[in-house]
């Protein structure tokens, strides 16, 4: 019988879509974990803890109650007026439930609103370090990333003089990320204030607002939504979601809050290629906005540990000469500067030469046996990343691995 040939060939449009470092790194922690090593992975953004009780309970009894069917298109009325309550008490935003666009997860709210409002060509402009998708779907939906450096002495925070100088008449989106993975960087109400009059000025510029890790704020700092400034909520968009705050990664549960015409523009994309979010997941995710403001005691308790982590990662971080780091404010990662320990001359003994991150962050998963992301993925060649969403023991033992590691005995820095 003859083979038969198969045209191989896919989408051009997947030639400009890069995989993600996260997984690639992830992949070989578990590789090497299935052949018996023992690797600490710190590379994956999923808290460690368990869903709240409280939360797996509604959806065990949205389960035996038989809400197991299709819900609207753009979730179940209960959890949009649940998710416009608790954006206007805890945010000042002022939404209807038809301007709410429930999701699955909050990567699928932000590639359907990328979807919905940009067009071929249009500039997509994102402040680096930045969440590794954003880039990749301004790409799929065929239009520009445009790509602003922020630096750790600037604590990664976008200046509204970098904005104004990166804008040109095909501006359309710009993607704010706060609190921000990866630099935990969180904007303070002056700085989004200088950032929205930027904004105000240009005809075509919206902006969409990624506050997934709101609730995972460090005080003094506190969370403080664009939309809600003056004359921002027309050019606003807003995502939130439940995995981080509630540690729900698994449930696939998100939204968009925005103006009508762009949420139900996002609804349309929906409606054609996911419909709605597991009905499941909705009854869950009320039952999570019941818990009160900033997730309750539930959240409450798992923010404090993200907090002691920071505390304790950082200043270990601190210890090892040649380190550069902003602190984080918020969100459960850490991206310290490491271009001294890469490039010209690095090089470690039982390893050989570090050229650059990839390679740093291999020599550290081989020899430190700890799995961490090169900065690359996000924007930041000379950074890596590193998830403290692990228990505070563990955590302290993957950092004296890599303290060990870089020890001037068997650690040379670049020239
Ligand atoms: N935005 C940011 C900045 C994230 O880090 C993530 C998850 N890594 C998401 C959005 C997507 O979250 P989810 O789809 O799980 O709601």
């Amino acid at each position: 019988m003859a083979t038969a040939i198969v045209d191989q060939a896919l989408n051009p449009i997947l030639a400009t879509v890069k995989p993600s470092k996260t997984i690639v790194f992830t992949d070989m922690a578990t590789q090497m974990k299935e052949q018996g090593i023992d690797v600490i992975s710190l590379s994956v953004g999923e808290p460690d803890f368990d869903t709240p009780a409280p939360i797996v309970k509604a959806g065990m009894d949205a389960l035996t109650q038989g809400k197991t069917r299709y819900t609207p298109n753009a979730g179940s009325t209960i959890l949009k007026k649940a998710i416009c309550k608790k954006l206007l008490e805890e945010n000042g935003l002022s939404y209807k439930p038809e301007e709410i666009l429930v999701t699955n997860g909050a990567k699928q709210a932000i590639w359907q609103a990328v979807l919905a409002t940009c067009a071929q060509g249009d500039e997509v402009i994102i402040p680096s370090p930045y969440w590794t998708s954003y880039p990749e779907m301004a790409s799929l939906a065929h239009a520009q990333p445009v790509i602003i450096e922020t630096t750790p002495e600037e604590g990664f925070i976008l200046s509204s003089d970098k904005l104004k100088a990166a804008l040109t008449p095909r501006s359309r989106l710009l993607i704010l990320c706060t609190p921000s993975n990866p630099t935990g960087a969180v904007y303070t109400k002056a700085q989004l204030e200088a950032i929205a009059e930027v904004i105000k000025s240009h005809p075509r510029l919206l902006v969409l607002s990624d506050e997934i890790y709101e609730y995972i704020v460090y005080k003094p700092a506190a969370h403080h939504s664009i939309g809600a400034l003056p004359g921002m909520w027309e050019r606003t968009l807003t995502v939130n979601g439940f995995s981080k705050a509630y540690a729900m990664t698994g449930w696939r549960l998100g939204y968009l809050a925005g103006p009508k015409h762009f949420t139900q523009a996002s609804a349309l994309i929906q409606s054609q290629s996911t419909s709605c979010a597991s009905s499941i997941s909705q009854a869950a995710g009320v039952a999570a906005l019941e818990l009160g403001p900033g997730g309750g005691a539930e959240c409450a308790s798992m923010i404090r540990a993200f907090e002691e982590r920071k505390s304790m990662i950082v200043e270990k971080l601190r210890a090892i000469p040649g380190v550069n780091l902003a602190e984080p404010q918020g969100a459960f990662y850490v991206l310290p500067e490491m271009s001294a320990f890469f490039g010209p001359g690095a090089e470690a003994k039982d390893f050989g030469p570090i050229p650059d991150s990839d390679t740093f962050c291999i020599y550290l998963m081989k020899n430190a046996r700890v799995a961490v992301v090169p900065g690359e993925g996000f924007g930041s060649p000379n950074c890596i990343r590193i998830s403290y969403a692990m228990d505070i023991a563990t955590l302290e033992k993957a950092m004296d691995r890599i303290t060990k590691c870089l020890e001037p005995s068997i650690y040379r820095m670049r020239n």
